[in-house]
């Protein structure tokens, strides 16, 4: 297997001061990529701003001999990206590698809830990787190359108590990583979700002390360069953590087929079970695969003939 090298790449990394994105920042630029490292310096919960973090680990990449700018835009700031983006391509003249990372936390059960902190926390990891894709995403297709990563949680795939503001951000990375996947496809972009568990600030009050160590930042990142490199995936969401990686995939049952008067809530109350059995289930390739999926299964079942 080839080294993974990212000499003449240039990638961005958002919410890199700190946690995961420096680690990501520092193992892109170990390998040779010119990197933007984007930081507004906030404190867990988005408040507050500083520009040191990012300028010390632009310092550790100029001081192992990289090459690397710091940019202490807000990501849900549509101007400050498109300046951010700006001086990347005025000093380095392109753009190849997107890592959505920067992240805030605002929890509370959704009966404290307060919709500010409900948007907010949306505009920093939805709105925020939508930016920075969105003023990337010309200069990655002109390219003809692109390799973006979006940053979700087992808390947006799988859920978790108090987090309904975070969860639902970090469930829509999903929802983006398919689209651009399908519409990047043919200028070579390819955009891959990341789904970490790290011992970080963001997570410190919540882990044994021997977790922490195990959850080292450091062991997520070779994950993280595999799908940002030249023969990298797309559309895969990987999960890491403490030197594990797995994939999750979503996927849907064959289920059943109700017709006329048979659609009842009853039928469907009775077939719960074979409704959810995953036995023969599959993963779609797009949505209109679930309506022909539908379309064609109701035809058959009602004998009539349908050509698609
Ligand atoms: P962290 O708090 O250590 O670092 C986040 C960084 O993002 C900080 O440096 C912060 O200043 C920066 N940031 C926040 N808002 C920003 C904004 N609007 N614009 C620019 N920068 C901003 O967090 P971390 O644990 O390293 O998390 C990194 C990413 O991984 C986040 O998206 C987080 O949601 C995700 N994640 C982390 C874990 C975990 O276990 N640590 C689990 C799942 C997902």
């Amino acid at each position: 297997m080839a080294d993974i090298q990212f000499d003449g790449r240039v990638a961005i990394v958002t919410g890199a001061g700190v946690g995961l994105g420096r680690c990501h920042a520092l193992g892109l630029a170990a390998r040779g990529a010119k990197v933007v490292v984007n930081d507004l310096g906030v404190g867990r919960d988005g408040v507050g701003a500083s520009s040191e973090a990012a300028d010390s680990v632009v310092a550790e990449i100029k001081a192992a001999g990289g090459e690397a700018m710091a940019h202490g835009c807000d990501v849900s700031d549509e101007d400050g990206v498109r300046d951010m983006v700006a001086q990347a391509m005025d000093a380095w003249g392109r753009i190849d590698v997107v890592v959505n990372n920067a992240g805030i936390l605002r929890d509370k059960t959704f009966a404290k809830m307060d919709m500010a902190d409900f948007r907010k926390v949306v505009d920093v990891h939805l709105i925020g990787s939508a930016n920075v894709c969105h003023a990337c995403w010309p200069i990655m297709r002109e390219q003809k190359y692109g390799r973006i990563v979006l940053t979700s949680s087992g808390s947006g795939l799988y859920g978790n108590f108090g987090q309904s503001n975070y969860g639902a951000a970090k469930a829509a990375m999903l929802g983006l990583m398919n689209v651009l996947h399908m519409e990047g496809a043919r200028d070579n972009i390819r955009v891959n979700t990341l789904a970490p568990t790290a011992a970080t600030r963001m997570t410190e009050d919540l882990l044994p002390p021997e977790a922490q160590e195990l959850l080292a930042p450091e062991t997520i990142t070779p994950g993280l360069l595999y799908l940002v490199s030249d023969d990298g995936p797309s559309q895969v969401i990987l999960g890491a953590g403490a030197g594990s990686f797995a994939e999750t995939r979503v996927y849907e049952t064959r289920g059943i087929t109700l017709t006329g008067d048979d659609n009842t809530p009853e039928a469907v109350a009775a077939q719960f079970a074979q409704i959810r059995d995953p036995q023969n289930q599959e993963q779609l390739g797009d949505a209109f695969g679930q309506t022909k999926k539908y379309a064609l299964s109701a035809a058959k079942a009602s004998g009539l003939k349908l050509d698609w």
